[in-house]
């Protein structure tokens, strides 16, 4: 008997959704027509939406192309929730575009400080494109807490230098060297194609 809550369409790309966590049509648009990668949905097999934790938005794929994505519930969305969905099907359309030569073993053999740094700058190269195409966008509002070279900050989220210093500070708690200056060439450059190991060499 055919699993209820398994629906089929486009290509038969299946999507897993028991909780109705995101609307449907969504998930079409995203992957149909996302401007980094066009039509990911014919080649996805099966995509299963479960609720994140503790704020951790997450996508993940295997070898066999089924997408496991974990998210808030988005029924009625707002524009940030539809930039949330773009950010992490970017990082699917990335590893599936050929140019971007995503490898999955060197990724896996990565120390935990550089796979930081690496989530870091492909993020930015993520949302600086989105960004090109009109879809990024920055929270609402709240505060939040930055450390970067010892000084704490409080900042407004709804602001791109927070968004870019929070990117740098991340790198420099790693100990990337010149971080300023790599978050910003990435974010300044949305037509600079970057691949994998380019994002490597820079984390
Ligand atoms: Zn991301």
């Amino acid at each position: 008997m055919a699993n209820d809550f398994i629906n089929t369409w486009l290509n038969n790309m299946k999507v897993f959704d028991p909780r109705n966590l995101v609307d449907e049509r969504l998930l079409e648009i995203v992957t149909k027509h996302h401007p980094l990668y066009r039509d990911m949905a014919s080649e996805l097999s099966l995509v299963c939406v479960e609720e994140e934790t503790d704020q951790n938005i997450h996508v993940r794929m295997d070898e066999g192309n089924n997408v496991q994505l974990a998210i808030h519930p988005m029924i009625r969305p707002t524009e940030r929730d539809l930039y949330i969905l773009y950010h992490e099907f970017g990082h699917i359309g990335d590893r599936l575009n050929p140019d971007f030569h995503y490898d999955h073993d060197t990724r896996l053999s990565l120390s935990f400080s550089t796979e930081k740094c690496l989530l870091v700058l492909w993020n930015v190269f993520i949302d600086t494109r989105l960004n090109q195409h009109g879809l990024f966008r920055l929270p609402a509002g709240g505060l939040v807490e930055i450390t970067v070279d010892g000084f704490r900050y409080r900042l407004p989220r709804n602001d791109i230098s927070t968004y870019l210093l929070e990117a740098v500070a991340g790198l420099s708690s790693q100990g990337v060297h010149k971080p300023g200056a790599k978050v910003t060439a990435i974010w300044s450059h949305p037509g600079r194609f970057l691949s994998f190991s380019d994002l490597l060499d820079l984390a």
